[in-house]
C-alpha cells in the first residue's frame, strides 16, 4: 500500500467516520429536540384546552343557575309532570339561550327529559331545588353550551393545531380533523402513537349521563421532526467541516508526500552513488528532519570513507609503481631493500620499516622513517617473526608488524611500526605479500649477480675473462691516468702446450691451465687482476706497478709456474714453463690498445728468445 493510499486511508478513518457519525448523532439530537419541542406544546395546549374546557363548563354552570331560579319549570318540576317539564324544557332551549342540549332528570318520576342537540358536548350538572322553605330536591340539570364542531375549530383555532373530539360512548370521532391516530394515547399523556405518525395528548372530559367525552390533539410525526431547514444547516455545517478538514488533511499530506519525496530522492541519489547530495533538512526538528540529518550523515560518512579508499587506491599504486619501477630498474640488493621498506611503510601507513637480509652470511638493512624511535620494538618483532608467521607486537601505544622474507638462499624480514593503531590481520596480510614479492625479487638479484659473475669469469679457471679484463684494464688506466701513478700489464703464454694436449690429452691440459690460474691467483696483490685472455694466454693488470715492480712479479710468476707439477694418469707427470712479456706506462693519457701490443711484443721476443723468461717491454724494443 502506497504512503498517499494510506494517508487518504487514515483521513478516511480519522475525519470521514467520526464526522459522518457525529453527523448521524446530531440529526437525531436536533429530531429529539424538535420532537422534546411538539411534546412540551402538546402538553401546555393540553392544559389550555383544560381550562377552555372549564369557562364553557362554567358557562353552563351560569346557565343552570338561571334555568333553576324558572319558576315554570319548577312548577312543572313539582307536578311531576312529564309532558309539563319536556315542553318548558323546549321553550328554554330556544335560540334565545346559549344552550345547545338540557337533559333534566325529574326527581319525583325519575324520568330523563332530553332536549336539543344529542351531540353537544362539555355538560355541566346541577341539582334543581323548590323555592319553599323545605327546599326539597326537584331533579337535576344537565346543560352544554357548545357542540363538538364549534369546540373542535375553536380549539384548532387556540391551538393551531389538529383536533379530534370524540364520542365518549363509541369513541368515534365526532368532529374536527378526520384524518388522525387510531390509537389513543393515555389521559393527559402526550404520547408518539401509530410508530410515530403522531404525537398526541387526549383529555376526557365528562359526558352527558356519565361516559366521557375525548378532545385530543395531535401533530402529525413529520413534523416533530427537525425542520429541512435545520437539516440543511447541520448538513452543511457539517459538509463544511468537511472540507476543511479535507483541505487540511490535503495540506498536510502534500507536505509529507514532498518531505517523503525529498528523502527517497535523496536516498536514490546514495544509491546511484552520488555523496554529494545534501538532502535539505527544513528549519524544524521534526522526524523528517531528523532522518534528513541522519541521511547527510551517513552520505559524509561514505564520502569519507570513499576519500580514505581513494587515499589508499592512489598509496597503493604509488607501491605498485615503484615495485614496478624496482622491476624495470633491475636494482641491486640494496636498492630493493630500501623499496621493500618504504612500500611497506606507505601500504599500512607506518612511522617507521626495516628490510633486513642475509645472503651468503652478510647482512643488508634497508630503513625508512623513524627507526630509532621504535628500534628496540622493531629487534623484538624481527627476532620472534618465523617463516610463514607474522609477529603483531605492541609496546604502550608502539605497535610492531614482522613478516619473514623467505626465498632459497636467503633469508630476511621486513618490519613496520607505528604509533597509536595497532597492525591488523590485513595490514599482516599486505606485508606479507610484499615480502613475499620482495623475497623473489631479492633471489632474481642474486641469480642476476650470478649470471653477471658468470658472464664475466672464466669457466674453466675461475679467473676473470677476456670482457672482464678489458673493462678491469679500462678502470684500472682511469685510475692510473687520474692518480698520475705507472701501471704494468703482464701478458702470459705457456710454452709448448699444444705438444702437452698432444702427449697427454686435452683433459690434462685443462688440469695444466686450472693450475697455472690457481698459481696466479695466489701469487699476484690485492688490487692486482689476473685474467685468462683464451686458450693458454693469461694477463695480470698490476696498478700502481712500474717496470721494475712489474718485472719482479713476471719472474715470480714465470718460477712459480714453471714448479707446478700436473699428474697425468699413469704415475705420469707434467711439467711446463711460461713466457711472460711486461708494459709498463704513466702519464695522463695512456693508450691502451698500445700497452697491450707493448706486453704482446714483448711476449713474443720472450718466445723468440728461447722461451721460459720474461720480457719487458722496454727490453724487447731494443734490437737484438
Ligand atoms: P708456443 O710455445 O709457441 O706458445 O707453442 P704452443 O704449442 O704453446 O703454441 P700454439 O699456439 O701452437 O698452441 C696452443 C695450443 O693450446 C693449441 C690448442 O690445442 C691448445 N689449447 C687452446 N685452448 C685450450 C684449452 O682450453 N684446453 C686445452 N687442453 N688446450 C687448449
Ligand atoms: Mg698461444
Ligand atoms: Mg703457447
Amino acid at each position: 500500500m502506497s504512503f498517499r493510499t494510506r494517508l487518504n486511508l487514515f483521513f478516511v478513518l480519522l475525519v470521514v467516520a467520526p464526522l459522518f457519525a457525529v453527523g448521524v448523532v446530531l440529526l437525531r439530537t436536533i429530531d429529539g429536540a424538535a420532537q422534546g419541542k411538539v411534546e412540551s406544546a402538546l402538553a401546555s395546549q393540553g392544559r389550555a384546552v383544560a381550562r377552555v374546557s372549564d369557562i364553557y363548563r362554567d358557562q353552563a354552570a351560569a346557565l343552570n343557575g338561571r334555568i333553576a331560579r324558572d319558576r315554570e319549570l319548577a312548577a312543572a318540576l313539582e307536578s311531576g309532570s312529564f309532558a309539563r317539564v319536556e315542553k318548558r324544557a323546549g321553550q328554554l332551549l330556544s335560540p334565545n339561550t346559549d344552550a345547545r342540549r338540557m337533559r333534566i332528570t325529574i326527581a319525583r318520576t325519575g324520568k330523563v327529559v332530553d332536549v336539543g342537540s344529542p351531540s353537544a358536548v362539555l355538560p355541566q350538572r346541577n341539582d334543581l331545588v323548590g323555592s319553599g322553605s323545605a327546599r326539597e330536591r326537584l331533579g337535576t340539570i344537565e346543560t352544554s353550551v357548545i357542540g363538538p364542531k364549534s369546540l373542535a375549530s375553536r380549539l384548532e383555532g387556540l391551538t393551531g393545531r389538529m383536533i379530534q373530539v370524540r364520542s365518549g360512548r363509541t369513541g368515534r370521532v365526532i368532529a374536527g380533523a378526520t384524518d388522525g391516530p387510531s390509537e389513543l394515547p393515555p389521559q393527559d399523556r402526550v404520547k408518539t402513537v401509530d410508530g410515530g405518525d403522531w404525537t398526541a395528548v387526549m383529555l376526557r372530559e365528562a359526558g352527558f349521563g356519565g361516559p366521557q367525552d375525548g378532545v385530543v390533539i395531535f401533530n402529525r410525526g413529520d413534523d416533530s421532526r427537525a425542520s429541512t431547514g435545520e437539516r440543511i444547516a447541520l448538513i452543511g455545517t457539517l459538509v463544511l467541516f468537511l472540507v476543511l478538514a479535507g483541505i487540511g488533511a490535503l495540506a498536510v499530506s502534500r507536505s509529507l508526500q514532498r518531505q517523503v519525496g525529498i528523502l527517497l530522492e535523496g536516498s536514490k541519489r546514495l544509491g546511484e552513488g552520488d555523496f554529494q547530495h545534501e538532502i535539505p533538512r527544513g528549519n524544524g526538528d521534526d522526524e523528517f528532519a531528523l532522518l534528513a540529518d541522519g541521511f547527510n550523515a551517513m552520505s559524509r560518512q561514505l564520502r569519507r570513507r570513499l576519500d580514505e579508499l581513494e587515499d589508499e587506491r592512489a598509496r597503493l599504486r604509488s607501491a605498485i609503481r615503484r615495485i614496478g619501477e624496482t622491476f624495470a630498474a633491475n636494482l641491486d640488493r640494496e636498492g630493493l631493500l630500501e623499496i621493500v621498506a618504504r612500500a611497506a611503510a606507505d601500504g599500512v601507513r607506518a612511522d617507521a620499516a626495516r628490510a633486513r637480509v642475509v645472503v651468503d652470511g652478510r647482512e643488508e638493512v634497508a630503513e625508512t622513517g623513524g627507526t630509532t624511535r621504535f628500534d628496540a620494538l622493531l629487534r623484538r618483532a624481527a627476532d620472534r617473526a618465523g617463516e610463514g608467521r607474522e609477529v603483531l607486537l605492541s609496546d604502550g601505544s608502539q605497535h610492531a608488524l614482522a613478516v619473514v622474507m623467505h626465498a632459497a638462499d636467503l633469508v630476511g624480514t621486513v618490519v613496520v611500526a607505528r604509533d597509536d593503531v595497532p597492525f591488523t590481520k590485513a595490514d599482516a596480510e599486505m606485508v606479507g605479500y610484499l615480502s613475499g614479492q620482495a623475497a623473489v625479487s631479492l633471489e632474481n638479484v642474486g641469480r642476476h649477480e650470478e649470471a653477471e659473475r658468470e658472464a664475466h669469469t672464466d669457466p674453466l679457471t675461475g679467473l676473470a675473462n677476456r670482457r672482464r679484463f678489458d673493462d678491469l684494464l679500462a678502470s684500472a688506466v682511469d685510475a692510473a691516468e687520474r692518480e698520475g701513478r705507472p701501471l704494468s700489464l703482464l701478458a702470459l703464454d705457456l710454452d709448448h702446450f699444444k705438444s702437452v694436449n698432444d702427449q697427454y690429452g686435452h683433459g690434462v691440459g685443462d688440469e695444466v691451465l686450472k693450475a697455472t690460474a690457481q698459481a696466479l691467483r695466489e701469487a699476484v696483490r690485492g688490487g692486482d687482476v689476473a685474467a685468462r685472455l683464451g686458450g693458454e694466454e693469461f694477463a695480470v693488470v698490476l696498478p700502481h706497478a712500474d717496470v721494475e715492480g712489474a718485472r719482479i712479479l713476471a719472474e715470480r710468476l714465470r718460477i712459480a709456474v714453471g714448479g707446478l707439477v700436473v699428474p697425468a694418469g699413469d704415475g705420469r707427470e707434467v711439467r711446463f714453463t711460461t713466457s711472460v712479456g711486461t708494459a709498463t706506462v704513466s702519464g695522463p693519457t695512456i693508450d691502451v690498445p698500445r700497452l697491450v701490443a707493448s706486453a704482446d711484443e714483448a711476449l713474443y721476443a720472450a718466445k723468440r728468445g728461447g722461451r721460459n723468461r720474461t720480457v719487458s717491454a722496454d727490453d724487447s724494443a731494443q734490437p737484438g
